[in-house]
């Protein structure tokens, strides 16, 4: 894997990193440690800022008027942006924008007309709607929201459970089973506004992380055959894509947070005195200070593997399970060591530990547990559908 990065990348890596730094960092003092949000100036502010730097919504391809920057430097430059205390799960409190789902961009004219073009220009925000209560890991067999065709219009009853932001969501992609004979290949993806009659969103489900997720019901709920996302039937195939593709982005946020409390423990090891000496005297902080840093780049190296296959229009699905599984875990390992080294101190809200120690929990879950992104990969080694 070639990944001498060019002058651009840098610089925009290198900004990113400036501005965490400067920017984001010395706001989160005066901010609650469970924050997140800013307050609505400063966010005005920093969204200026961003767009002055022409990095806003980096994933936006240049044909759309996007800055078109590619995955291998948002993969680093995702690694940047969880570097502060809300960052894994609100990167630089959103400041940086995100484009609309990609699964959009191979949508309908009207598709592209009513959501896609909307998203880009900051208006509309999806959300993501594939667990159901009856289970997440297994979505293909798990989904019994139903959709029955009454003319152009599709008529769906069911739920969802575990939805970020639907509440605050204008629209949604929302996976249907519409032809219960089919298995996977009877799964459709619908476009849904927030706002269609018989579409119920609560905030029921609070985590161990700070922000919560819905819950939704769809009643007799309405939908115009044209709201279909890609091929009746191709819903399954579309979320597997779209796992695939966020795996990237989602793995190097771990690698970030575990950067950053290796920083902190580095610091603390050599100021901390016990027994007469520093910690970082002793080998047994020497070895966990070093397990983290292998942690670190191992997952680095494997999230960029992942990203540059994908950014080379080569399969990429097994390594971007891998990068999931890999740092996810790592980076877990990573800030309980670093709690470790930090005593008392690492168990307090003052550093941010603890956040990342809770919400990094969670990550070894969504977007697919550890166990799947395991069976992703059993199946690509051994050519079977293993779990079934
Ligand atoms: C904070 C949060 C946010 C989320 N956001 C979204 C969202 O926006 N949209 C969305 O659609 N979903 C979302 N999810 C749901 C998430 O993707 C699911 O929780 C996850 O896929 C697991 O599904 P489940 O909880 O139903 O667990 P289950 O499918 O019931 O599985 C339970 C556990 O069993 C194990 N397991 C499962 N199958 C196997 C197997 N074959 N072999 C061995 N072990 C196995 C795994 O350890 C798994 O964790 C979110 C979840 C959380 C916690």
């Amino acid at each position: 894997m070639d990944l001498e990065l060019d002058e651009a990348q840098k610089l925009i890596i290198e900004n990113v990193r400036r501005f965490i730094r400067e920017e984001i960092r010395p706001l989160e003092a005066d901010l609650d440690p469970d924050a997140y949000s800013l307050h609505p100036e400063d966010r005005e502010r920093l969204v200026g800022m961003v767009k002055d730097m022409g990095l806003y919504q980096m994933d936006i391809p240049t044909e759309y008027g996007g800055p078109g920057v590619d995955t291998v430097t948002r993969t680093l430059v995702a690694e940047e942006l969880s570097q502060h205390n809300a960052g894994l799960y609100a990167a630089a409190y959103g400041v940086f924008g995100s484009g609309p789902p990609g699964q959009l961009y191979g949508g309908s004219d009207y598709l592209k007309e009513n959501y896609l073009l909307p998203g880009i220009r900051g208006e509309k925000h999806g959300f993501f709607g594939l667990s159901e209560p009856s289970g997440g890991s297994d979505p293909a067999r798990a989904i019994q929201t139903r959709g029955v065709r009454d003319g152009d219009e599709w008529v769906i009853n069911g739920s969802k459970l575990w939805n970020s932001g639907a509440d605050t969501a204008d629209y949604g992609i929302v996976y249907v089973r519409t032809d219960p004979e089919k298995g996977r290949q009877g799964i459709t993806a619908f476009v849904v506004d927030t706002d269609t009659p018989g579409f119920r969103v609560e905030r029921l489900v609070q985590v161990l992380r700070a922000h919560y997720t819905t819950e939704l019901s769809f009643t007799d709920m309405r939908v115009p055959h044209d709201h279909i996302l890609g091929e009746e039937g191709g819903g399954f195939a579309l979320a597997s894509g779209q796992l695939a593709d966020n795996r990237i982005p989602y793995s190097s946020a771990c690698i970030g947070v575990a950067v950053y409390a290796n920083e902190l423990a580095v610091d603390w090891a050599k100021q901390r005195v016990t027994f007469g000496e520093p910690l970082a005297n002793r080998q047994a902080i020497q070895w966990m200070l070093v397990d983290n840093e292998i942690d670190i780049r191992t997952s680095r190296w494997i999230a960029l593997d992942a990203a540059a296959k994908a950014q080379r229009g080569e399969p990429f699905r097994f390594e971007s399970s891998m990068a999931k599984l890999i740092c996810t875990e790592g980076a877990g390992r990573v800030v309980d060591r670093c709690m470790q080294i930090f005593g008392g101190l690492g168990m307090a809200k003052e550093l941010p530990l603890e956040r990342w120690y809770r919400e990094l929990r969670i990550r070894r879950v969504g977007e697919g547990p550890s166990e799947v992104q395991r069976i992703v990969m059993a199946r690509d080694i051994l050519n079977v559908r293993s779990g079934s």
